[in-house]
Protein backbone atom coordinates (compact mmCIF):
# COMPACT_ATOMS: atom_id res chain seq x y z
CA UNK A 1 0.00 0.00 0.00
CA UNK A 2 2.92 1.99 0.59
CA UNK A 3 2.54 3.58 -3.11
CA UNK A 4 -0.97 4.71 -2.39
CA UNK A 5 -0.11 7.45 -0.64
CA UNK A 6 0.54 10.86 -1.46
CA UNK A 7 3.09 12.60 -0.33
CA UNK A 8 2.22 15.69 -2.31
CA UNK A 9 -0.56 16.46 0.78
CA UNK A 10 1.77 16.73 3.28
CA UNK A 11 4.51 19.24 1.05
CA UNK A 12 3.72 22.84 2.20
CA UNK A 13 1.07 24.29 0.73
CA UNK A 14 2.85 27.27 -0.78
CA UNK A 15 5.48 24.56 -2.02
CA UNK A 16 2.83 22.49 -3.81
CA UNK A 17 2.15 25.71 -5.76
CA UNK A 18 5.67 26.94 -6.57
CA UNK A 19 6.92 26.70 -10.61
CA UNK A 20 10.32 26.41 -9.53
CA UNK A 21 12.87 28.47 -10.76
CA UNK A 22 13.78 27.60 -14.40
CA UNK A 23 17.22 27.98 -14.74
CA UNK A 24 19.27 27.12 -18.06
CA UNK A 25 20.54 23.61 -16.36
CA UNK A 26 16.70 22.65 -15.92
CA UNK A 27 15.50 23.85 -19.60
CA UNK A 28 17.87 21.59 -21.23
CA UNK A 29 18.96 21.54 -24.64
CA UNK A 30 21.46 19.79 -26.61
CA UNK A 31 24.04 21.55 -28.67
CA UNK A 32 27.81 22.87 -29.01
CA UNK A 33 26.76 26.79 -28.08
CA UNK A 34 25.42 27.54 -24.66
CA UNK A 35 24.65 31.38 -24.14
CA UNK A 36 21.63 30.43 -22.12
CA UNK A 37 22.93 31.39 -18.64
CA UNK A 38 25.11 34.56 -19.11
CA UNK A 39 28.70 32.21 -18.22
CA UNK A 40 31.73 33.29 -19.03
CA UNK A 41 32.53 30.93 -22.39
CA UNK A 42 36.37 29.60 -20.93
CA UNK A 43 37.51 27.83 -17.76
CA UNK A 44 40.00 29.35 -15.79
CA UNK A 45 42.47 26.99 -14.44
CA UNK A 46 43.05 26.13 -10.60
CA UNK A 47 44.95 23.64 -8.77
CA UNK A 48 43.43 23.09 -4.59
CA UNK A 49 45.97 23.70 -2.63
CA UNK A 50 43.99 22.47 1.02
CA UNK A 51 44.33 18.41 1.84
CA UNK A 52 42.29 19.05 4.85
CA UNK A 53 39.31 17.43 4.06
CA UNK A 54 38.87 15.71 7.37
CA UNK A 55 37.98 19.24 9.51
CA UNK A 56 35.13 21.78 8.40
CA UNK A 57 36.15 25.01 7.15
CA UNK A 58 36.05 28.21 8.58
CA UNK A 59 32.62 29.51 8.75
CA UNK A 60 33.88 32.87 6.72
CA UNK A 61 36.97 32.15 5.39
CA UNK A 62 39.24 34.75 6.65
CA UNK A 63 41.59 35.02 2.95
CA UNK A 64 38.31 35.19 1.03
CA UNK A 65 36.89 37.97 2.93
CA UNK A 66 40.15 40.00 3.11
CA UNK A 67 40.61 39.95 -0.21
CA UNK A 68 37.12 40.54 -1.64
CA UNK A 69 36.91 43.05 0.98
CA UNK A 70 40.28 44.71 -0.58
CA UNK A 71 39.00 44.45 -3.79
CA UNK A 72 35.88 46.23 -3.37
CA UNK A 73 37.31 48.77 -0.72
CA UNK A 74 35.32 47.97 1.88
CA UNK A 75 36.12 46.82 5.73
CA UNK A 76 35.84 43.03 6.21
CA UNK A 77 33.02 43.51 8.70
CA UNK A 78 30.92 44.76 5.61
CA UNK A 79 30.90 41.89 3.56
CA UNK A 80 29.61 37.88 3.90
CA UNK A 81 30.66 35.06 1.56
CA UNK A 82 27.76 32.65 0.77
CA UNK A 83 26.98 29.85 -1.93
CA UNK A 84 26.13 32.37 -4.32
CA UNK A 85 24.55 35.09 -4.50
CA UNK A 86 21.41 33.08 -4.60
CA UNK A 87 21.87 32.32 -1.31
CA UNK A 88 22.01 35.82 -0.19
CA UNK A 89 18.89 36.96 -1.96
CA UNK A 90 17.09 34.13 0.56
CA UNK A 91 19.05 34.86 3.89
CA UNK A 92 17.89 38.53 3.39
CA UNK A 93 14.06 37.07 3.72
CA UNK A 94 15.10 34.83 6.00
CA UNK A 95 16.57 37.50 7.93
CA UNK A 96 14.24 40.15 8.04
CA UNK A 97 11.20 39.23 6.77
CA UNK A 98 8.22 37.50 8.66
CA UNK A 99 6.49 34.83 6.58
CA UNK A 100 2.85 35.80 5.78
CA UNK A 101 3.07 39.52 7.13
CA UNK A 102 5.86 41.54 5.76
CA UNK A 103 6.80 41.67 1.56
CA UNK A 104 9.00 42.33 -0.81
CA UNK A 105 9.04 44.43 -3.72
CA UNK A 106 10.60 43.21 -7.46
CA UNK A 107 10.59 45.08 -10.79
CA UNK A 108 10.18 42.55 -13.45
CA UNK A 109 10.94 42.21 -16.23
CA UNK A 110 13.97 41.42 -14.08
CA UNK A 111 15.85 38.44 -12.72
CA UNK A 112 13.66 35.05 -11.24
CA UNK A 113 15.08 34.14 -8.04
CA UNK A 114 13.46 37.33 -5.72
CA UNK A 115 10.20 35.96 -6.83
CA UNK A 116 11.02 32.15 -6.13
CA UNK A 117 12.62 32.73 -2.72
CA UNK A 118 10.14 34.96 -1.58
CA UNK A 119 7.07 31.94 -2.67
CA UNK A 120 9.44 29.54 -1.39
CA UNK A 121 9.60 30.88 2.52
CA UNK A 122 6.24 32.57 2.30
CA UNK A 123 6.94 35.99 1.97
CA UNK A 124 4.56 38.19 0.56
CA UNK A 125 5.87 39.64 -3.08
CA UNK A 126 4.70 43.14 -4.60
CA UNK A 127 5.75 42.75 -8.54
CA UNK A 128 6.36 46.61 -9.44
CA UNK A 129 6.82 46.41 -12.96
CA UNK A 130 9.60 48.94 -14.62
CA UNK A 131 8.91 51.86 -16.58
CA UNK A 132 8.43 51.46 -20.42
CA UNK A 133 12.24 52.40 -20.23
CA UNK A 134 13.95 49.75 -17.79
CA UNK A 135 13.55 51.97 -14.75
CA UNK A 136 11.88 51.79 -11.94
CA UNK A 137 8.71 52.94 -11.02
CA UNK A 138 8.85 55.34 -7.93
CA UNK A 139 6.08 56.33 -7.67
CA UNK A 140 4.36 52.96 -7.97
CA UNK A 141 6.92 52.08 -5.22
CA UNK A 142 6.49 54.42 -2.67
CA UNK A 143 2.57 53.87 -2.89
CA UNK A 144 3.35 50.01 -2.45
CA UNK A 145 5.80 50.02 1.11
CA UNK A 146 3.03 49.43 3.63
CA UNK A 147 4.77 46.18 4.99
CA UNK A 148 7.84 45.89 2.55
CA UNK A 149 10.87 44.99 4.35
CA UNK A 150 13.47 44.19 1.38
CA UNK A 151 13.18 45.95 -2.32
CA UNK A 152 15.30 43.77 -4.44
CA UNK A 153 16.44 46.10 -7.84
CA UNK A 154 19.32 44.70 -10.57
CA UNK A 155 21.73 47.08 -11.99
CA UNK A 156 23.07 46.40 -14.71
CA UNK A 157 19.23 44.18 -14.95
CA UNK A 158 19.03 40.79 -16.33
CA UNK A 159 17.77 40.25 -18.69
CA UNK A 160 17.37 43.53 -20.29
CA UNK A 161 21.26 44.56 -19.49
CA UNK A 162 20.72 48.20 -18.54
CA UNK A 163 21.68 50.10 -16.07
CA UNK A 164 19.41 51.67 -12.91
CA UNK A 165 19.39 55.61 -13.72
CA UNK A 166 21.80 56.23 -10.10
CA UNK A 167 19.18 59.35 -8.86
CA UNK A 168 16.54 56.99 -8.89
CA UNK A 169 18.25 54.60 -6.62
CA UNK A 170 18.94 57.46 -4.42
CA UNK A 171 15.14 58.30 -4.73
CA UNK A 172 14.47 54.74 -3.66
CA UNK A 173 17.20 54.84 -1.03
CA UNK A 174 15.29 58.57 0.34
CA UNK A 175 12.21 57.40 0.57
CA UNK A 176 12.91 53.74 2.27
CA UNK A 177 15.23 55.00 5.05
CA UNK A 178 14.08 53.69 8.34
CA UNK A 179 11.17 51.19 6.88
CA UNK A 180 13.24 48.73 4.17
CA UNK A 181 16.35 47.62 2.74
CA UNK A 182 17.40 48.11 -0.52
CA UNK A 183 19.38 45.48 -2.38
CA UNK A 184 21.26 46.36 -5.25
CA UNK A 185 21.79 43.17 -7.28
CA UNK A 186 25.47 44.00 -9.31
CA UNK A 187 25.98 40.18 -10.67
CA UNK A 188 27.17 42.11 -13.85
CA UNK A 189 28.77 45.20 -12.14
CA UNK A 190 32.19 44.29 -13.48
CA UNK A 191 31.21 45.13 -17.12
CA UNK A 192 30.62 47.99 -16.32
CA UNK A 193 32.58 48.95 -13.00
CA UNK A 194 32.53 52.47 -12.93
CA UNK A 195 28.79 52.30 -11.92
CA UNK A 196 28.75 50.25 -8.93
CA UNK A 197 27.08 51.60 -5.94
CA UNK A 198 29.63 50.26 -3.41
CA UNK A 199 30.98 53.57 -2.30
CA UNK A 200 27.56 54.83 -1.34
CA UNK A 201 27.37 52.72 1.48
CA UNK A 202 29.12 54.99 3.90
CA UNK A 203 25.88 57.29 3.20
CA UNK A 204 23.00 54.85 3.34
CA UNK A 205 22.84 51.82 6.16
CA UNK A 206 19.99 50.33 4.53
CA UNK A 207 21.68 49.79 1.04
CA UNK A 208 22.66 46.30 0.91
CA UNK A 209 24.98 45.08 -2.71
CA UNK A 210 24.80 41.50 -3.96
CA UNK A 211 27.82 40.42 -5.97
CA UNK A 212 29.45 36.95 -7.02
CA UNK A 213 32.16 35.19 -8.89
CA UNK A 214 29.73 33.62 -11.38
CA UNK A 215 29.90 35.95 -14.34
CA UNK A 216 32.75 38.19 -14.75
CA UNK A 217 35.26 35.72 -12.84
CA UNK A 218 34.06 32.83 -14.85
CA UNK A 219 32.94 30.42 -12.37
CA UNK A 220 29.44 29.66 -12.23
CA UNK A 221 30.56 26.35 -11.04
CA UNK A 222 32.37 27.42 -7.55
CA UNK A 223 28.94 28.99 -5.99
CA UNK A 224 30.75 31.88 -4.42
CA UNK A 225 28.78 35.22 -3.60
CA UNK A 226 29.27 38.41 -1.62
CA UNK A 227 27.16 40.70 0.13
CA UNK A 228 28.45 44.09 1.03
CA UNK A 229 26.91 46.09 3.36
CA UNK A 230 26.76 47.78 6.49
CA UNK A 231 27.81 46.16 9.48
CA UNK A 232 23.93 45.94 11.48
CA UNK A 233 22.73 44.30 8.24
CA UNK A 234 26.03 41.48 7.97
CA UNK A 235 25.26 40.66 11.72
CA UNK A 236 22.00 39.79 11.05
CA UNK A 237 23.22 37.51 8.14
CA UNK A 238 25.67 35.95 10.26
CA UNK A 239 22.76 34.69 12.52
CA UNK A 240 20.66 32.85 9.52
CA UNK A 241 23.56 31.48 7.69
CA UNK A 242 24.41 27.86 7.39
CA UNK A 243 27.36 26.96 10.07
CA UNK A 244 30.20 26.02 6.98
CA UNK A 245 27.98 27.33 4.15
CA UNK A 246 31.38 27.17 1.96
CA UNK A 247 33.01 24.14 1.05
CA UNK A 248 36.93 23.66 1.85
CA UNK A 249 37.98 23.75 -2.45
CA UNK A 250 35.45 26.64 -2.47
CA UNK A 251 37.20 28.89 -0.47
CA UNK A 252 40.25 27.77 -1.92
CA UNK A 253 39.58 28.26 -5.08
CA UNK A 254 38.08 31.80 -4.56
CA UNK A 255 41.19 32.46 -2.49
CA UNK A 256 43.38 32.18 -5.74
CA UNK A 257 40.53 33.71 -7.78
CA UNK A 258 40.81 37.19 -5.69
CA UNK A 259 45.09 37.87 -5.98
CA UNK A 260 46.04 40.36 -7.63
CA UNK A 261 47.31 38.60 -10.60
CA UNK A 262 44.02 36.73 -11.17
CA UNK A 263 41.82 40.54 -10.27
CA UNK A 264 44.53 41.83 -13.28
CA UNK A 265 43.61 38.53 -15.71
CA UNK A 266 39.55 39.08 -15.30
CA UNK A 267 39.68 42.43 -15.69
CA UNK A 268 41.66 41.99 -19.21
CA UNK A 269 39.29 39.13 -20.15
CA UNK A 270 36.00 41.50 -19.25
CA UNK A 271 37.64 44.61 -21.75
CA UNK A 272 37.89 41.66 -24.37
CA UNK A 273 34.17 40.81 -23.47
CA UNK A 274 33.18 44.25 -24.00
CA UNK A 275 35.21 44.75 -27.39
CA UNK A 276 33.42 40.94 -28.42
CA UNK A 277 30.35 42.59 -27.73
CA UNK A 278 30.43 45.71 -29.55
CA UNK A 279 31.36 43.45 -32.62
CA UNK A 280 28.65 41.33 -32.55
CA UNK A 281 26.11 44.09 -31.65
CA UNK A 282 27.41 45.84 -35.04
CA UNK A 283 26.59 42.28 -36.73
CA UNK A 284 23.52 41.43 -35.53
CA UNK A 285 22.57 45.09 -36.45
CA UNK A 286 23.08 44.36 -40.29
CA UNK A 287 20.37 41.40 -39.92
CA UNK A 288 16.72 41.69 -41.35
CA UNK A 289 15.22 39.64 -38.82
CA UNK A 290 16.50 41.88 -36.16
CA UNK A 291 14.48 44.78 -34.58
CA UNK A 292 15.57 45.92 -31.62
CA UNK A 293 18.97 45.76 -29.85
CA UNK A 294 18.85 46.83 -26.80
CA UNK A 295 22.44 48.81 -25.31
CA UNK A 296 23.92 46.38 -22.57
CA UNK A 297 26.19 47.13 -19.31
CA UNK A 298 26.45 43.43 -19.10
CA UNK A 299 28.25 40.04 -20.58
CA UNK A 300 24.57 39.21 -22.57
CA UNK A 301 22.30 41.34 -24.65
CA UNK A 302 18.54 41.18 -24.97
CA UNK A 303 17.34 41.30 -28.96
CA UNK A 304 13.87 42.25 -30.45
CA UNK A 305 13.20 39.54 -33.36
CA UNK A 306 10.78 40.41 -36.02
CA UNK A 307 9.83 36.83 -36.11
CA UNK A 308 8.65 34.37 -33.43
CA UNK A 309 10.75 31.22 -34.97
CA UNK A 310 13.74 32.38 -34.02
CA UNK A 311 14.87 30.57 -30.83
CA UNK A 312 13.60 27.84 -31.95
CA UNK A 313 15.57 27.45 -35.04
CA UNK A 314 18.62 28.22 -32.93
CA UNK A 315 17.66 25.69 -30.38
CA UNK A 316 17.29 23.39 -33.24
CA UNK A 317 20.69 24.08 -34.55
CA UNK A 318 22.52 22.97 -31.05
CA UNK A 319 22.48 27.06 -30.63
CA UNK A 320 21.20 27.16 -27.11
CA UNK A 321 19.78 30.99 -25.77
CA UNK A 322 17.69 31.83 -23.57
CA UNK A 323 13.66 32.89 -24.44
CA UNK A 324 12.26 35.86 -22.98
CA UNK A 325 9.29 35.81 -24.70
CA UNK A 326 6.80 35.09 -21.29
CA UNK A 327 8.34 37.81 -19.56
CA UNK A 328 6.43 41.00 -18.87
CA UNK A 329 7.14 43.64 -22.14
CA UNK A 330 9.46 41.32 -23.52
CA UNK A 331 7.74 39.78 -26.36
CA UNK A 332 9.45 38.54 -29.22
CA UNK A 333 12.74 38.78 -27.26
CA UNK A 334 16.05 36.64 -26.85
CA UNK A 335 18.61 37.27 -24.07
CA UNK A 336 22.15 36.29 -26.01
CA UNK A 337 25.38 35.55 -23.82
CA UNK A 338 28.13 36.60 -25.08
CA UNK A 339 30.56 34.18 -26.11
CA UNK A 340 33.71 33.14 -27.60
CA UNK A 341 34.37 34.92 -30.87
CA UNK A 342 33.36 31.49 -32.49
CA UNK A 343 30.27 31.09 -30.77
CA UNK A 344 29.11 35.39 -31.38
CA UNK A 345 29.86 34.21 -35.25
CA UNK A 346 28.04 30.68 -35.00
CA UNK A 347 24.86 32.86 -33.66
CA UNK A 348 25.51 35.03 -36.69
CA UNK A 349 25.77 32.44 -39.15
CA UNK A 350 22.70 30.95 -37.67
CA UNK A 351 20.54 34.33 -37.76
CA UNK A 352 21.35 34.51 -41.21
CA UNK A 353 20.51 31.30 -42.73
CA UNK A 354 17.13 31.62 -40.91
CA UNK A 355 16.78 34.63 -42.34
CA UNK A 356 17.38 33.76 -46.25
CA UNK A 357 14.92 30.41 -45.62
CA UNK A 358 12.39 32.67 -44.49
CA UNK A 359 12.82 34.63 -47.13
CA UNK A 360 13.85 37.88 -45.50
C1 LIG B 1 23.50 34.96 -12.08
C2 LIG B 1 22.77 35.91 -11.19
C3 LIG B 1 22.74 35.74 -9.80
C4 LIG B 1 23.20 34.49 -9.14
O1 LIG B 1 24.50 34.44 -8.89
P1 LIG B 1 25.14 33.15 -8.20
O2 LIG B 1 26.26 33.75 -7.43
O3 LIG B 1 25.58 32.26 -9.31
O4 LIG B 1 24.12 32.52 -7.32
C5 LIG B 1 22.15 36.72 -9.02
N1 LIG B 1 21.57 37.79 -9.59
C6 LIG B 1 21.55 37.96 -10.91
C7 LIG B 1 20.90 39.15 -11.47
C8 LIG B 1 22.12 37.01 -11.75
O5 LIG B 1 22.03 37.15 -13.07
Amino acid sequence: MTNSIDINQLVRKNIRELTPYQSARRIGGSGDVWLNANEYPTAPHYQLTQQTLNRYPEQQPEQVINRYADYVGVKTEQLIVSRGADEAIELLMRAFCEPDKDSIIYCPPTYGMYLVSAQTLGINCKAISQTADWQLDLTVIEQNLASVKLIYVCSPNNPTGNLLNPDDIKTLLAMTKGKALVIVDEAYIEFSAANSVVSWLANYPHLVILRTLSKAFALAGLRCGFTIANKPVIDALQKVIAPYPLAVPVADIATQALSHENLTTMKLQVRNLNKLKERFIDKLDSLNIVERIYPSSANYILVKFNDPQVFNYCWQHGIILRDQNKQIGLENTIRITIGTQAECDAVIQALTHFERQEGK
